[in-house]
């Protein structure tokens, strides 16, 4: 089957969604793919506490839900599929999912992008209940509380010197003897007197069944074992920006992410990205909806109607 719409977008997340209001709102049914996480990220969290509008906080599941409901309140079209292969050579835009071809004038890739993890079955089941991708979002969680950070990099010694503010001593956990970050970090950390380091040590499991009692770690030189008293553990090794499909077909930097050049616009003229697959410096919710926000004015620009 070929469907036609003069705007797919591409991701469910809190960009793709936000700019699916906006366009449906307006008139333009957009079809929206959702991927194999309708919602995105915050669908992986338990309690939001900092996006506006919600004094209480609200569960990432049920703030989610609520995007999706005002989408298809102004009749976005939501289609429960993945895509698998894009052709932004070709006008109009083709956009294959693992079942049909979408045909579109204008295109807003709002895949997101995806925290690594340690690959651990704790680490999931515990996500948003101790264990963490985001400092930015959860430290507030832990005032008073001992936390472990794992990772030798800039972001991660980001989220050590913030997570200070909150918690009472900070463990970074690195697999290495040394740290991979710039030197100006490095001297922060090392003269914060809140942070200790666990050298050479990987984390083997997460201890705790309903929140993070604590990590046990291993030392890669001698196996020695060790259990780290801890009640949060913030993974911080790195984001893959979901795009590989567009490689080829958009511009990307060295680390995946896609170039902007003005507002919302990538390098091919019609397509427009938005959230966490350009931006790999804020990454929040309330700035994938920002930024979904922008993509869709941008493509109302684009189509004449503005
Ligand atoms: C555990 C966790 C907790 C967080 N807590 C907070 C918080 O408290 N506050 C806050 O502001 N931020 C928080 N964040 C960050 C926030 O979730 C992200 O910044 C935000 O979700 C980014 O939105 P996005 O729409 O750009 O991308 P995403 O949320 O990543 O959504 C991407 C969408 O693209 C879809 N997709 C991917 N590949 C394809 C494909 N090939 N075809 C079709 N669709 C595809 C996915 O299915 C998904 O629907 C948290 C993140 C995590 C992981």
């Amino acid at each position: 089957m070929v469907a036609k719409s003069r705007v797919v977008i591409l991701g469910a997340g809190p960009a793709g969604l936000t700019a699916s209001i906006y366009l449906s709102r307006d008139g333009l049914s957009p079809i929206v793919i959702t991927g194999d996480l309708l919602g995105g990220q915050l669908m992986l969290t338990s309690i939001v506490e900092n996006f506006p509008g919600f004094p209480e906080g609200i569960l990432g599941p049920e703030l989610m839900d609520l995007f999706k409901n005002q989408a298809e309140r102004f009749g976005a079209r939501l289609v429960y599929d993945r895509v698998v292969k894009v052709d932004f050579i070709v006008r109009p835009f083709k956009i294959y999912t693992s079942n049909d071809v979408f045909e579109a004038e204008a295109v807003i890739v709002a895949t997101g992008a995806s925290a690594r993890l340690l690959g651990l079955e704790a680490e999931r089941r515990l996500m948003g209940r101790g264990v963490s991708v985001c400092a930015t979002c959860d430290g507030a969680f832990f005032k008073g509380k001992d936390v472990a950070v794992v990772g030798g990099g800039d972001a991660a010694m980001e989220d050590a010197l913030f997570l200070t503010q909150f918690a009472n001593k900070v463990m970074i956990i690195h697999r290495r003897d040394r740290l991979r970050a710039s030197p100006i970090m490095q001297q922060r950390v090392f003269s914060n007197p809140k942070i200790s380091f666990k050298w050479n040590s990987v984390v083997k499991d997460i201890l705790g069944e309903k929140s993070v009692e604590g990590v046990l770690i291993n030392d890669v030189n001698s196996g020695a074992e060790e259990i780290l008293n801890v009640q949060g553990l913030f993974v911080a090794i790195g984001h893959l920006p979901n795009t590989e499909i567009f490689k080829g077909q958009l511009e990307l930097d060295e680390r995946g992410y896609i170039v902007l050049k003005e507002g919302s616009k990538t390098s091919v003229e019609g397509v427009f990205a938005a959230g966490d697959v350009h931006d790999h410096k804020y990454r929040q919710a309330i700035t994938a909806a920002g930024f979904g926000c922008m993509a869709a004015l941008d493509v109302e620009k684009y189509l004449g109607l503005r």
